[in-house]
């Protein structure tokens, strides 16, 4: 293709057990799936249908990366979330073949500028500025499903600087994977290479420029990125 701009890589992913990479299409996000942090955010945890957020695909952050603390926020929080990649697309999807669209895992962090959210929240404003800054989506290694198999329960966790921030288990998502893939494929088209982030226990909290984040999720594996000092 001829350019009138020079032509950016796609973003992508290392996966596991081989040197070829995953290409990231849309980085979608589940808000509140897990009841102990919704009731930390002050909303009531009954089981109101999934709803969704999105990131720029070129917000990812690689394992080991480092993330400039963003401007225009003074209370960055993290936010340690099971992410779904998906291999094969399609609309209106049922729970019960959701998990043949799935090609794997791995662990993310939602960065949230949650100042900035809870602007959003009190003006009826969009989320993207809260959600869907540069940097945004720090993302591990990808374990496909067909070596890890289907991830359903076992701990999620992130320190900050080694102490521990949150814990939660999968076993706690309000929506399961299926459920989610299912909602979210009502609403759009999935197609391949989208990534899904499937919501976040409690512990959510601040994090000082200069502090590093390591997230762990069962059965999946870990990420680590370092904050960088405010600009
Ligand atoms: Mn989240």
């Amino acid at each position: 293709m001829d350019t009138v701009i020079p032509l950016w890589e796609p973003p992508s992913l290392p996966v596991a057990g081989t040197a070829a990479r995953f290409p990231v299409r849309r980085i979608y996000c589940v808000g509140r799936n897990y009841a102990a942090h919704t009731l930390e955010m002050g909303a009531d945890p009954k089981r109101d249908p999934p709803f969704f957020f999105m990131k720029p695909a070129d917000a990812l952050v690689p394992d080991g990366g480092h993330v400039p603390y963003p401007p225009a926020t003074a209370n960055l929080h993290h936010e340690i979330e099971l992410v779904v990649a998906i291999e094969t697309g399609g609309a209106e999807i049922a729970p019960e073949a959701a998990l043949d669209h799935v090609y794997g895992y791995a662990v993310g962090i939602d960065l949230t500028r949650r100042d900035l959210q809870q602007v959003a929240k009190d003006r009826s404003w969009p989320w993207d500025a809260g959600k869907g800054f540069d940097h945004g989506a720090p993302c591990g290694e990808l374990q496909p499903a067909s070596a890890i198999g289907h991830p359903t329960r076992g701990t999620i966790a992130l320190e900050v600087d080694g102490t521990p921030r949150q814990e939660g288990d999968l076993a706690q998502m309000i929506w399961p994977v299926p459920d989610v893939i299912a909602a979210l494929s009502r609403l759009f088209e999935l197609a391949p290479g989208d990534l899904i982030y499937t919501g976040t226990p409690a512990g959510v909290g601040p994090i000082r420029p200069g502090e590093r984040l390591e997230g762990n999720v069962e059965g999946v594996g870990t990420l680590t990125v370092t904050v960088g000092e405010a600009a």
